[in-house]
């Protein structure tokens, strides 16, 4: 497998704001790659780099063995970028826009249109109504397409479902997993942990910098230890209640229920019996599946002790 993306030692700064703080990941050829974490995490700053719309401080990034400082103009034409906040002009209609994102590239819609078809064909029906009046999902359509015009071998989606209803993003993801069979390279990014599955690696990124980087799957193995749902009617107290055990490690609202990471002397029924013994009733505790969220936590709990 060949190298697609090689991001060293990358540092970044606005005046005092440290955005990126000696980022090093590499990403290969095919992968669908995810860059996962909260607002204010660097991934946009990092999305910009590499789109060469910024300079790194220090560091270097090479995207197809070119250097994104060096050989921008090369480099804009081999990147279909789609920027986090909406990159359509809100005026011009559908087909408007991807005619002009064509033109920009040299390109006409026919070219390519076996791409973008199965991402494209709802849109297609109404080929006039301006882009400002489309759905969220739809407008995601629209972009992905026009950012796909030129068919590039590497796509930057920056939170590309952000303020996308649910049932979109899954349709989102599934569109973007059909992409692979053309070969493109696809690095995205995303704040919401749960679409972590969808990527064959990811880097988790926080406060500018790569916590870990690796398989979703062998990221959270090893999790479940001592790792455990615990629900009850109050569930305010039962949170209060469990903080103040020598057994509980951290305690955290997960979903409906609440994540608790114990100590090896953690016993689901002792616990209970310590909880109604301060008059929290109704407790039930069983073993719960760390997912990335936990280890997000766990990893940002470590880093301010
Ligand atoms: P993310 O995309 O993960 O939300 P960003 O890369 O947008 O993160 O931001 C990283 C940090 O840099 C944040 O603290 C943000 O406020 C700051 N930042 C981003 N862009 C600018 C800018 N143009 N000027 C000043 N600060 C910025």
């Amino acid at each position: 497998m060949s190298l697609v993306a090689e991001i060293r030692d990358v540092s970044k700064s606005y005046g005092n704001i440290q955005a990126l703080s000696e980022v090093s990941f590499s990403v290969e050829e095919g992968e669908m790659f995810g860059l996962i974490g909260p607002d204010g995490a660097g991934k946009s700053t990092l999305y910009r780099l590499l789109a060469t719309l910024l300079v790194p401080d220090s560091g270097s990034l090479t995207v197809m063995g070119h250097d994104t400082v060096k050989d921008y103009r090369l480099l804009r034409r081999l990147i279909g970028y789609m920027p986090e906040r909406f990159s359509l002009y809100p005026d011009l209609s559908i087909s408007e826009n991807l005619n002009f994102f064509a033109s920009l590239f040299g390109v006409t819609i026919k070219d390519n249109y076996e791409l973008i078809a199965p991402i494209f064909s709802q849109l297609a029906k109404f080929p006039d109504r301006p882009a400002g009046k489309l759905s969220g999902g739809m407008k995601q359509k629209l972009a992905l397409s026009c950012a796909l015009i030129h068919r590039p071998p590497i796509l930057l989606l920056d939170e590309p479902t952000t303020g996308v209803d649910a049932v979109s993003r899954s349709e989102f993801w599934d569109m973007l997993a059909s992409l692979r069979k053309h070969g493109i390279t696809i690095l995205v990014s995303t704040s919401y942990m749960d679409e972590a599955t969808r990527c064959d690696r990811i880097a988790m990124i926080d406060h500018g910098r790569i916590l870990r980087t690796d398989t979703p799957e062998r990221l959270v193995a090893g999790l479940d230890e001592n790792l455990y749902n615990a629900v009850a009617p109050d569930m305010f107290r039962l949170l209060s209640g469990l903080r103040t055990l020598p057994e509980v490690i951290d305690c955290y609202t997960f979903g409906a229920a609440l994540h608790v990471v114990g100590t090896n002397a953690f016993s689901p029924e002792d616990i209970v019996r310590k909880l109604a013994g301060m008059g929290i009733e109704g407790v039930s505790i069983y073993p719960a599946k760390g997912v990335i969220e936990d280890l997000f936590i766990k990893l940002t709990r470590n880093d301010q002790q």
